[in-house]
């Protein structure tokens, strides 16, 4: 049985950047600072929980926070969020990755030229909703502008754009805010799908772009499953497969995709 990786496994650039911000700052903690994120740092579990040992509280909300530091989590924070953080007394420090700023910009400058602007994408997301507070009411317009979140796959967002095509607007400007770290891990994944007959999705339950893994390769027919951690894997998935296939998101340690494969060699 031979054992495949993706390309880009591992944590990617923004979820790298934020890690090594948060780690710094929880360095330079005093005696009874408190230093929250808001909201999960990343959508990985086991990292989040590894964070916390080290001191990172998690605040679902501002108003949880009372002082301390407050990092921004790499997918960003909606508008009025950071509005009502800048009024407490507290450090604010931004680790919202540079792709999703670029997206964040797009959108603004959409905004000032009074285009109507469409994001693909979960509406539920985090990066979302902060796109979606930056962009505000939807304008009554014919100029019409669309972007993509961040992690969405290149196939699904195609689709989207020709479904708006079909109405009527006078002008359209298409951006492509995917970022290159999800359109390299997909195609890395589509690659290993030509040669394997089991796949193996590692990443957050809760991770977008490892949910996008996940997606593309059930759609492609081969069997796939997605897991956090090495104690989920089954003995029964391996029977009579000869390739075996491992991606993984992009908040998923390097760790994690070592354990996991040490398992499967050891079945
Ligand atoms: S997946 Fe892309 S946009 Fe999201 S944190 Fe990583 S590099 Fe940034």
């Amino acid at each position: 049985m031979k054992i495949k990786v993706a390309r880009c496994a591992g944590f990617c650039f923004g979820v790298k950047r934020a890690i090594n911000i948060v780690e710094g700052a929880l360095r330079g903690l005093k005696d009874g600072e408190k230093i929250y994120s808001l909201g999960a740092l990343i959508h990985n579990p086991q990292v989040v929980e590894e964070l916390f040992k080290k001191g990172l509280r998690v605040a679902a909300r501002p108003e949880k926070i009372k002082s301390g530091t407050v990092i921004i989590s790499s997918h960003g924070a909606p508008a009025e969020v950071l509005e009502e953080i800048k009024k407490k007394k507290v450090q604010l420090i931004d680790a919202t990755c540079p792709f999703v700023k670029y997206a964040q910009n797009i959108v603004r400058k959409l905004k000032k030229d009074g285009y109507r602007i469409i994001i693909v994408g979960d509406s539920a997301h985090p990066e979302v909703r902060a796109l979606n507070s930056i962009a505000g009411k939807s304008k009554r317009s014919k100029k019409l502008g669309i972007i993509s979140q961040t992690t969405q796959s290149k196939v699904n967002y195609i689709k989207e754009i020709q479904k708006i095509l079909n109405k009527d607007f006078s002008e359209v400007k298409i951006f492509n805010t995917i970022c290159s770290d999800t359109s390299k891990r997909q195609s890395a994944t589509r690659g290993l799908l030509k040669d394997c007959d089991l796949m193996i999705v590692i990443g957050g339950k809760n991770s977008a772009n490892t949910k996008r893994l996940w997606q593309i390769c059930k759609e492609s027919g081969v069997d796939s499953f997605h897991i956090e951690t090495e104690p989920e894997l089954k003995k029964g998935w391996f029977k009579g497969k000869s390739c075996i296939g491992i991606t993984s998101g992009a908040s998923t340690p390097d760790s994690m995709v070592k354990k996991i494969i040490e398992r499967i060699r050891r079945f």
